[in-house]
């Protein structure tokens, strides 16, 4: 089986753009999913509502290191008869139920951006699947669709990773599990200090999930004042993300309008990304802490 033109894969629309356009790529069309309210990944209770005959697979995010909640969206694969194509790129380590991410759906993709939890020197990434047939057909979709050399099957891409980057990510994944246990490290320092300190909401982490916390998302009104006082003192923010892919100008000729996705669009709007990396230090996790305070006595 290929996804083609005509064909419609379910995903969410709070996510980096790259998920919809592996789809688009395709010529299939990104059919979207509300967010769950708490852990903002897939809310598998909306799937069956978006199923239509021409739904090919269904790819949920594990959106900022937390898996989604494959279980359920399993199920409803199962049911029917669809392949999950986990978009595993925030989350590189981390655990649904004692088990990695990319190893659950028919296949996976990770990104090496070097700003993820497992990042190259440069660009990378892989898919991982225990699939043969299908790892035949993604080694030959990123080398010109061949099948042996100048016989190409498929219209395929130059996806060839640099052998520099495999050396790099070789060495740096056995660092990996130290790094994502740093981060839980710092988000629990977060949660504590930042756990009186109102009105922040501290991310939710669900129960099934060893989240590797690609990113600490708190939700705060008047985010954008607090983001530019932040930086004002210093603490350098994001936003994961401003503009949800149904509301972004490439999508636009889906004619989806402002509130088709309501919890991804509230969320859009005051959610603020903290300082994340493994080197942070206690110091300035307490320091981001108390600037937050202090902004917010003044602020909101
Ligand atoms: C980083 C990322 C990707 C892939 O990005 P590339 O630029 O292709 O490496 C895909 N999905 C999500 C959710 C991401 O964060």
């Amino acid at each position: 089986m290929w996804i083609d033109e005509g064909d419609e894969v379910i995903t969410v629309p709070n996510t980096f753009i790259a998920t919809a356009e592996a789809i688009s790529l395709c010529g299939a069309k990104p059919v979207f999913v509300d967010a769950d309210n708490r852990f903002h990944t897939m809310d598998p209770q909306r799937l069956q509502a978006v199923m239509s005959p021409s739904t090919r697979a269904i790819m949920p995010v594990h959106l900022y290191g937390q898996p989604a909640d494959m279980d359920s969206i399993m199920e409803i694969a199962k049911q029917h008869n669809l392949p999950v194509i986990e978009d595993s790129c925030q989350a590189h380590g981390a655990l649904y139920k004692n088990r990695r991410v990319g190893s659950i759906g028919a296949a996976a993709a990770f990104s090496f951006y070097p700003g993820k939890n497992l990042g190259a020197y440069g660009e990378g990434g892989a898919v991982t699947t225990d699939d043969e047939e299908l790892a035949e057909k993604v080694k030959m979709l990123r080398d010109h669709g061949q099948r042996s050399k100048y016989y190409h099957d498929k219209k395929g891409i130059n996806g060839r990773m640099d052998g520099i980057q495999g050396a790099v990510l070789g060495v740096k994944l056995l660092h990996l599990d130290d790094w994502n246990n740093a981060r839980n490290e710092h988000a629990s320092l977060y949660d504590q200090l930042l756990a009186e300190v109102e009105p922040v909401t501290i991310p939710a982490c669900a129960p099934y999930a060893r989240h590797v916390y690609h990113i600490y998302g708190i939700r705060v009104p008047q985010r954008d004042r607090i983001l530019t006082e932040l930086k004002n003192r210093g603490v350098h923010c994001g936003i994961h993300y401003p503009v949800p892919i149904h509301l972004q100008k490439a999508y636009s000729s889906m004619n989806l309008a402002a509130g088709a996705y309501p919890v991804t669009e509230s969320w859009a709007e005051e959610m603020l990304s903290l300082p994340m990396y493994p080197e942070l230090s206690n110091e300035q996790i307490s320091y981001v802490a108390e600037c937050l305070s202090e902004i917010l006595k003044s602020v909101v």
